[in-house]
């Protein structure tokens, strides 16, 4: 099927599976069955209305970080009471938006976030807007650095120490009501510790909340971050996940909340490029594709590693002479070559170093776990048009 979708819709196109977020939901709710639970899926992972109708069909809700975001779950199908709205800045602009269609939770990151909130809230005449603080819990996580966000010293969450501050401001005030608290600590984690450390945090903090006198709490979230497997290591397991972070919801008693992107869409997308041609430089031998970093931005901005296979080999009607596939790197490994984009970038690269034996021109190169961070990443530039999207339902796409 995917030689049939690139012949049609053409390269560079990402194809994402319906089922295989399906099955990832459903591996996900099996394993938080024990714990009243939400889900609410980060819309930034992937924002194609194909993929959002697919989310909100399986009852989730939506983690939104813009107004885009919000209109996007809005055009989707999703109910606003349904959203949770993250994000370290959040335009004023934003925040009255989001206050306007009454968005289910509004999820703080400061003190000074809150007084323009409360400042909007007023000039409406509101005195019910569902705020949340993220916490800064302060732990440490084995990611790339760019996707870390839990620790001390980061710009995101509020630090554990001015939560209570913050909390008795939301009390006094008259516009809004504190009903969680939360904590996104990074992205691509897969080890359950980080969650473990971060939920028991939490946990103890809605401890001193309480007894501070805020009894308006009804549920804590723990944010997104479930790492997934790219081939190069396992990703966390829905089980570990839910054994790190049930306890917090049964010692609380507060509703769990979770926001998770990368698990339920990274897997179930590829994207498809077509080999334009090979060349040999400086030993070192390249496989030139159509798709390239403005498409897919993982590898150069992360060194990220994807797996790439050969779908097919040149099409008969690929109006290029075929040539044989490369001998390999002189001096180097042996038949390894450096899959590179159209970018006029060094850094423009899909893969680097790979046994692509079938990487002729014509060929159709599958790009895998583009599903998450792929096309929502990409962008114009060399004034390239995007690439295209394709959801395949059962046998039709
Ligand atoms: N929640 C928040 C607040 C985020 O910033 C992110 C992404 O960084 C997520 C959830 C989703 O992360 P992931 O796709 O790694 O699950």
């Amino acid at each position: 099927m995917l030689a049939r979708i690139a012949a049609q819709a053409g390269t560079p196109v990402f194809v994402y599976s319906a089922d295989a977020i399906r099955s990832q939901h459903a591996a996900l709710t099996g394993a938080l069955a024990a714990v009243p639970h939400r889900v609410h899926y980060s819309v930034k992972a992937n924002s194609s209305l194909g993929v959002l109708d697919v989310v909100r069909r399986l009852g989730m809700g939506a983690d939104i970080v813009s107004a885009g975001e919000l209109a996007r779950a809005l055009r989707a199908g999703f109910v606003p009471e349904h959203m949770v709205f993250s994000g370290v800045g959040k335009t004023p602009a934003e925040l009255a938006t989001a206050v306007d269609a009454r968005i289910g939770l509004i999820n703080l990151e400061s003190e000074a976030e809150f007084a323009t909130l409360a400042a909007i809230a007023r000039d409406r005449g509101r005195r019910d807007v569902a705020v949340g603080i993220r916490v800064n819990p302060d732990v440490t996580t084995d990611t790339h650095p760019y996707t870390q966000t839990g620790k001390a010293g980061m710009k995101f969450g509020v630090p554990l120490d001015q939560v209570i501050p913050l909390a008795q401001r939301v009390k006094e005030s008259a516009q809004a009501r504190l009903v969680s608290v939360g904590m996104h600590i990074g992205s691509q984690i897969t080890d359950s510790a980080p969650y473990r450390s971060g939920a028991e945090k939490l946990s103890g903090l809605v401890v001193q909340l309480r007894r501070a006198g805020i009894g308006s709490l009804v549920s804590v979230d723990v944010g997104g971050g479930l790492g997934i497997d790219y081939g190069c290591e396992p990703g966390l397991e829905a089980a570990a996940f839910a054994n790190a972070v049930a306890p917090l919801a049964q010692q609380t008693g507060l509703l769990l909340l979770i926001e998770p992107g990368r698990f339920l869409v990274g897997n179930a997308g590829v994207l498809l490029t077509r080999v334009l041609y090979q060349k040999r430089s400086g030993g070192r031998e390249f496989v030139v594709t159509d798709a390239g970093m403005n498409d897919f931005m993982r590898p150069s901005l992360y060194r990220a590693y994807h797996e790439i296979q050969v779908v097919s080999e040149a099409p008969l009607d690929f109006a290029r002479p075929r040539s044989t596939p490369l001998a390999g790197r002189e001096g180097g490994a042996e038949g390894l070559v450096d899959i590179v984009g159209p970018n006029c970038e060094s850094g423009d690269y899909l893969g680097l170093e790979r046994a692509l034996p079938g990487a002729v021109p014509g060929a159709l190169l599958a790009v895998l776990g583009a599903g998450a961070y792929g096309f929502g990443m990409s962008s114009h530039y060399n004034s390239r048009p995007r690439a295209a999207e394709v959801l395949v339902d059962g046998r039709r796409f």
